[in-house]
């Protein structure tokens, strides 16, 4: 929970800064006006008017806030979607997307810069994995999106860069940060984490009994074809992975989504959507499917509308309730860690 040696208060909750607080010989009831300025995004100790100079001194010796800055935003000429680049302190970006739906606004968070798990189709992993992000830095974009656009941020999908179940105990306590009722206070329900299928850790997830969504990426029903796609299906099969996402339905009777990227000619057969229909009957699930978007980095092509649609009745027609996803900011650099990646070789 330290950075150079300084404790970044973000890290902690409510009742965490009370203690430190008062560690530092300080009254307990000055960590609510700290933690209170924090969630309005002070950036240094001297913005939190009701603070003594003595203990503002005192603080800004041993502790940091922790802030995120904004980089660069672009906002798209279609759906309004922004998509921002966020510096960190060590000089890392990352990317975040803020999507202004009319009855809520959803923020899309990274949880690592880069990413180890190599899916073929993904921007964000061609340079691997460079770091874990902080629980107060994955936090921190939600604080810095609301301060940008001046709303609350009511929905949190965990899809952006990296895989959230590989930097399990951060994600573990940004669930915990997120969720404080004197904080941002976004509950569980409203919160996507997304998984490539690491089975483990969703035994792990599924025993904290949460109430959150969980979103499985397929993208296909066969393992071979999958390991072509996701080098982590050659860790964990298939069968392995419905195992437990049933197992996490048992514990949170929350409907699982199985997020299936769609590919021209690779994985948009009625052969599939036959073996993801016998695959998941009678789960508590859907599928969300997402055309493709194409990046500069793979071979990959979007299927035809045609081809979707058929897709989806496909599924629809043997049971299993299937949707499209519709690529929001698609002229602004549509894919997953597409942005930092442009950004940083100067293309934009
Ligand atoms: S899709 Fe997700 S898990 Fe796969 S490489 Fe990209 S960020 Fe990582």
């Amino acid at each position: 929970m330290e950075s150079s040696n300084k404790v970044i208060l973000k890290n902690l909750t409510h009742d965490e800064l009370r203690d430190y607080i008062e560690s530092i010989g300080e009254k307990k009831f000055r960590a609510n006006q700290i933690f209170s300025w924090m969630y309005k995004n002070a950036i240094t100790f001297d913005d939190m008017k009701n603070i003594s100079g003595d203990l503002k001194r005192k603080l800004s010796e041993v502790a940091d806030i922790g802030n995120i800055e904004q980089e660069a935003c672009f906002e798209s000429k279609i759906d309004g979607t922004k998509k921002y680049l966020f510096l960190l302190p060590d000089g890392n970006i990352i990317e975040t997307v803020m999507m202004d739906y009319s009855d809520r606004v959803t923020v899309c968070i990274s949880s690592q810069v880069g990413c180890r798990m190599g899916c073929d189709f993904c921007a964000s992993t061609k340079e691997g994995l460079i770091r874990n992000l902080e629980p107060w830095e994955i936090l921190d974009q939600i604080l810095k999106v609301e301060k940008d656009i001046g709303k609350r941020v009511s929905n949190i999908v965990m899809m952006g860069s990296g895989e959230p179940l590989d930097n399990f105990e951060n994600t573990k306590r940004f669930l915990k940060l997120v969720n404080e009722e004197e904080g941002l206070n976004i509950g569980y329900r409203h919160i996507t984490l997304s998984t490539c299928g690491i089975v483990p850790k969703m035994y792990e997830l599924a025993d904290m009994q949460l109430p959150i969504n969980l979103a499985i990426s397929l993208h296909s029903p066969f393992d071979e074809k999958r390991k072509e796609i996701m080098p982590v299906a050659k860790s964990f099969k298939i069968e392995e992975i419905i195992k437990a996402a049933k197992y996490l339905i048992s514990k949170t009777n929350r409907r699982v989504t199985f997020e299936y990227s769609l590919i021209k000619g690779v994985n948009d057969s009625k052969k599939e959507a036959d073996e993801i229909a016998k695959l998941l009957k009678g789960m508590l699930c859907h599928v969300n499917i997402i055309p493709i978007n194409k990046i500069e980095e793979s071979n990959y092509e979007k299927p035809d509308k045609s081809f979707i649609y058929k897709f989806r009745d496909e599924l629809e027609s043997k049971g299993i309730n299937a949707t499209i996803r519709n690529s929001r900011g698609s002229d602004i650099g549509g894919a997953c860690g597409q942005l930092r990646r442009k950004y940083k070789k100067n293309l934009i």
